[in-house]
């Protein structure tokens, strides 16, 4: 989508800090870390959000959610890390392009 900022970012028109990337993801740091390491993982392909899969998307959610724990390993996550999916406006869903929040580094607070 020509004015989605994700869909800029995987296709290398807004610069990102990029940790990962294959066929099917990107995955680059936040502009705005709410942690020590906070990771976004995106669809190359635009989606939404959850709201927008379907069961077309069932390989790319597995690839994507077993990538996560991969990624932490990769950024010393070694005692653990919490991942985010923030859906839609109510849920304070701000991009609508699909993201996996990796989020670590410190002991975080309780959810
Ligand atoms: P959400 O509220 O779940 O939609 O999260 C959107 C996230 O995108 C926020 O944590 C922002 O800090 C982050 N963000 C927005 N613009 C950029 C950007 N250009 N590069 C990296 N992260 C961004």
């Amino acid at each position: 989508m020509s004015d989605c900022l994700f869909c800029k970012i995987v296709a290398g028109e807004i610069p990102a800090d990029i940790v990962h990337q294959d066929d099917q993801v990107v995955v680059f740091r936040d502009i705005n870390p709410k942690a020590k390491v906070h990771l976004l993982v995106i669809p190359r392909i635009h989606v939404t959000g959850l709201n927008g899969i379907n069961s077309e998307h069932d390989a790319l959610m597995a690839h994507m959610l077993r990538l996560l724990p991969e990624l932490a390993a990769r950024e010393g996550l070694e005692t653990g890390f919490r991942t985010i999916i923030n859906t839609g406006k109510g849920g304070g869903q701000e991009v609508f392009h699909l993201h996996i929040h990796l989020l670590g580094g410190d002991d975080l607070p309780g959810f």
